[in-house]
């Protein structure tokens, strides 16, 4: 089958599935990425043959030659998106036609065959169809959707590869936070960055996640919870977090500011949030934001709060904001009233308890 046509899955059984008290067990204390569901969909890609034998069957290993080109030059890339019960009954995702378009510029990126939308969606939809009884009830917790694509041709040549491996896995998620929508604690990273201009800091690349990973522990080690990046060039504007996008709120002057978009992650949530703050009547502005302003405006109290956003975590205020020279409270000391109503906005309406003006949920 060439790309193109709707994909007709060859939906395969998994032949031992967990028992309903096995599932009713996990879904009641999820955690985060740490249980899959029965199946998984796969679909392969080979240069001249297209996008072929989509499949849903049992989630399980993937056997592969030692020689696989993303084992030794990391061509791959991944989307991460909720499924979620529905106030109506069904099973609703959120604004998932544009994790599909930013997975075909990952991909463009990462010189990686491009799967049209339309099989991005019937990929989603295959899964949940096949493991529904795994989406979790309660509003805080969620099916997260893990669509992943690989170069898993057998070459050792440095050039794009000839054959992908696309996969869509589900795991059942409760809160990101162990602390729910409490303050998380942001450490500046000064020594290391994560994106260059020109690099790959916009493509949603599994490398960009190794390399955050020393900066995350240094987080930890100096007492925070995730790490704040600044730009590569002036090492001074804030580009994102590890795995999430920032907003500053001036609330007197009615106005929110988040990082331009370039070389961080164009985030879904990101976008929904400056969609819901111009319809709360802020004026929104994407700009370079340095840390000196962020500091500064913090400390005078001119700053109301700061946020930061993403699928897993929706909406989390920030509290402490520590560098190498000292620390400084993200939200002058008040509470966050406009993350705390944007995250509910949110989780409203991709709940099906609020009106969708956007058609975000499908
Ligand atoms: N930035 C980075 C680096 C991320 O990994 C994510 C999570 N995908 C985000 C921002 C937020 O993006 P989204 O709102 O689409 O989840």
């Amino acid at each position: 089958m060439i790309g193109g046509d709707l994909p007709q899955f060859d939906i395969r059984p998994n032949p031992r599935p967990r028992s309903a008290a096995e599932r009713a067990e996990i879904l009641a204390n999820p955690g985060f990425g740490l249980h899959f569901t029965d199946h998984m969909v796969t679909i392969q890609y080979t240069e001249g043959q297209g996008w072929h034998d989509p499949t849903v069957q049992a989630y399980g290993p993937i056997q592969m030659s030692p020689a696989t080109a993303v084992l030794h030059y990391a061509q791959e890339i991944f989307e991460g998106m909720k499924a979620y019960h529905r106030a109506d009954g069904k099973i609703g995702l959120f604004r998932a036609d544009e994790n599909a378009r930013r997975f075909q510029r990952s991909a463009e990126r990462m010189a990686m065959a491009q799967l049209p939308e339309e099989w991005f969606l019937a990929s989603l939809q295959a899964l949940i169809d096949v493991d529904k009884s795994w989406v979790p009830d309660d509003e805080d917790s969620s099916l997260y959707l893990r669509p992943f694509m690989f170069a898993n041709e057998a070459f050792l040549g440095v050039r794009p590869a000839k054959e992908f491996l696309y996969c869509v896995i589900a795991s059942p998620a409760g809160a990101y936070f162990k602390s729910g929508p409490k303050p998380v604690s942001l450490w500046v990273s000064q020594e290391y960055t994560r994106a260059a201009p020109g690099g790959t800091g916009a493509a949603k690349c599994g490398g960009n996640y190794a390399t955050s990973l020393r900066p995350q522990s240094e987080a930890i080690e100096n007492g925070c919870e995730q790490v704040v990046f600044l730009d590569a060039v002036h090492r001074k504007y804030i580009d994102e977090l590890g795995g999430m996008n920032i907003f500053f709120v001036y609330e007197a002057e009615k106005k929110i500011v988040t990082p331009e978009l370039g070389t961080i992650l164009a985030g879904v949530t990101r976008d929904a949030v400056l969609t819901l703050g111009r319809d709360l009547g802020y004026r929104v502005e994407e700009r370079q934001y340095s840390f000196e302003e962020w500091k500064a405006d913090a400390l005078s109290g001119s700053l109301s709060e700061t946020f930061a956003c993403g699928t897993a975590a929706v909406l989390t205020p920030v509290g402490t904001v520590r560098d190498h020279t000292g620390e400084f409270h993200a939200s002058g000391g008040k509470a966050g009233e406009l993350t705390m109503k944007l995250r509910q906005t949110l989780l409203d309406i991709q709940h099906g308890k609020a009106a969708d003006p956007y058609g975000w949920t499908s």
